[in-house]
């Protein structure tokens, strides 16, 4: 047995064998064969190449199916490489005259072949070293009978233990097969941690040497409440444990109140609790616990782990059956946010050194028009029943703000043209996460409807702390005096101007600071779905006045333990000792 320690980022108890994903990488070895094995492995290469084709027209057949016949088409281009005579004519030439074996032929006669286009100055040929790349992998498994981690087809339950899990990656997991998620790397608010909990996956990431310890059929324990990972128990660790998961499923039912019970404090101050959403199968346990509404919805999660950007109607489709199936509440939809550690699958993106830093969210989009105005018109579109807002994300100054609402002005302009309908009074907000943004929130407020404040960045550019980088987690302080001030002063700003304010960052469904930031004046808060009870109960069961009272002390305090420290002590003080363990979890 060994007990791991990472960073507890989704609470639970997940117990099941391991899945250990690999890194994407294949080691193919290089042999010297005789002559007489030269048929063989021109037969072996024919051979793969026809199970290979197999392997896609059955994958082709299913995607067009599930999803459409649109998607399906994006397999053509793998077929036109399986069936490409120079490629196949090169490999042939290696294995007869350099007498190497077909594996480290084929890889060969790829790498020269995606060189080559990679040199060309053609965009499209460019795109296609993406497909090339993809299908020889497969090829290659086939030769060496590798069998690919095809997260999709899961048959049996398991615990997935991996380096990293990119957020498509995450997104396109199937949730009933998996009874929780490890990570070498990663923080509380790495992506892949966000999903993990808005869909109940008990989580733990920041292991760092996770993936060395165990192997795929191994026994292991996941506690995302408190960060452990126990690979290979003793039986009597695993009866612990096994309580320990029904005593946490039990506390989470326990938790459970009414749907439509308002936030309202003791003395009458409402707030709004809403959801964040990334996929659409969230949105049955948004509403199961009791959201009046979605404050945020990642868009960019419809454009991850494809190739093609998705077209407006294919959007419109997907933005309107959510505002459909969320009225009469309102949904906030942020534009996309690709960029940080979410990537489209385009060549055209550049790795970049500091991608947080870097060509990301709305400075993609700015730079990117065309995709940009796609996005806005589905949005638009989608607005009909007027409980659509619109929100831009990673605003670091009012030149930003205006620019991007030249382009919705712009395509409002055109849908009329078009005669289509849409909310002309549309919302549109702008995301403080960005220092400058936040110390020029009184500009700002002047020229948008609403903000939301994403603490998640804020706090990351604020503090100058990695949010994925587990080595520096521990300076990742939402309490940080720095962070608190910045806060009030967005808060201030915004009412000074006549306009609410939320919260759509993790900060928001943490009790301890909800409590603050109700006294601070925040109007919304949009957190994952399962938090929404413990925030409701929370409000439910003190005093505007009290939490308007703790602000000024705790403005004072020095220090991120300090202020948590006093904060507890203050609820401590106002609620019944069982609330607090119950909305505290302590
Ligand atoms: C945030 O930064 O707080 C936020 C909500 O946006 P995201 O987590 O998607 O960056
Ligand atoms: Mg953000």
């Amino acid at each position: 047995m060994i007990k791991l320690k990472g960073i507890g980022v989704s609470g639970g108890v997940g117990i099941g064998k391991v899945l250990l994903l690999r890194k994407d990488e294949l080691t193919v070895p290089k042999r010297k064969i005789s002559h007489d094995e030269i048929s063989r492995e021109i037969y072996h290469l024919e051979e793969s190449l026809i199970d290979t084709r197999r392997e896609i027209s059955n994958l082709q057949k299913k995607i067009s199916k599930e999803i459409g016949f649109d998607h399906g088409r994006i397999f053509e281009a793998h077929f036109l490489v399986l069936e490409d005579r120079v490629l196949i004519e090169d490999v042939i030439m290696q294995i007869k005259n350099k007498h190497v074996n077909v594996e480290y032929a084929f890889s060969q006669s790829v790498k020269k072949y995606v060189d080559t286009l990679l040199k060309l100055n053609d965009e499209y040929l460019r795109e296609r070293v993406i497909d090339i790349e993809d299908v020889s992998k497969r090829v290659l498994r086939k030769m060496l009978k590798e069998k690919a981690a095809t997260l999709s087809d899961l048959k049996e339950k398991v615990v997935i233990v991996a380096h990293d899990l990119s957020p498509s990656q995450t997104a396109s997991l199937p949730k009933e097969n998996i009874l929780g998620f490890v990570t070498n790397i990663g923080g509380r608010t790495s992506h892949t941690a966000i999903i993990a909990r808005a869909l109940r996956i008990p989580a733990v990431v920041g292991v760092e040497i996770a993936t060395e310890n165990v192997k795929s059929g191994d026994k292991v324990i996941v506690d995302g409440s408190s960060g452990y990972v126990i690979c290979r128990p003793t039986d009597k660790t695993l009866r612990e444990y096994h309580k320990k998961s029904t005593a946490y499923a039990k506390e989470v039912k326990a938790i459970h109140i009414p749907r439509a019970l308002k936030a309202r404090t003791k003395d009458g101050k409402e707030a709004t609790i809403s959801a964040n959403m990334e996929l659409p199968e969230e949105l049955s346990l948004v509403k199961e616990y009791g959201a009046e509404g979605i404050g945020l919805y990642r868009t960019e999660y419809i454009f991850l782990g494809r190739r093609d950007s998705p077209s407006e109607d294919e959007q419109y489709a997907a933005y309107l059956s959510v505002a459909k199936d969320i009225s009469p509440h309102s949904v906030v939809f942020r534009t996309i946010d690709i960029g940080g550690d979410k990537f489209l699958s385009r060549p055209e993106v550049p790795k970049e050194m500091s991608p947080f830093l870097g060509w990301r969210a709305i400075r993609f989009c700015l730079a990117h028009p065309d995709l940009f105005k796609v996005q806005l018109r589905a949005i638009l579109r989608a607005s009909v029943k007027k409980n659509v807002k619109v929100m831009f994300p990673m605003i670091s100054g009012i030149e930003e703000l205006r620019q991007a609402k030249a382009l919705l002005k712009e395509c409002k302009k055109e849908l009329k043209s078009e005669r289509k309908i849409f909310d002309e009074d549309i919302a549109v907000g702008a995301m403080i996460e960005v220092p400058s943004a936040a110390l020029t929130a009184d500009i700002l407020a002047k020229e948008c409807d609403f903000f939301s404040i994403g603490t998640n960045d804020l706090i990351q550019y604020s503090l100058a702390v990695d949010r994925g980088n587990e080595k520096v987690a521990y300076l990742y302080e939402p309490g940080h005096p720095g962070v608190l001030k910045l806060i009030k002063g967005i808060i201030d700003a915004a009412h000074n101007n006549n306009i609410p304010v939320g919260m759509c960052g993790e900060m928001s469904g943490d009790p301890l600071f909800a409590f603050l930031l109700l006294g601070m004046g925040l109007d919304k808060f949009s957190m994952s779905a399962p938090q929404i009870p413990k925030i409701k109960e929370l409000i439910n069961s003190i005093n505007f006045e009290n939490a308007k009272g703790i602000v000024e002390n705790t403005l004072k305090l020095h220090t991120p333990k300090e202020v948590e420290k006093y904060l507890h002590s203050e609820l401590k003080r106002i609620l019944t000792s069982e609330s607090y363990r119950n909305i505290l979890m302590v």
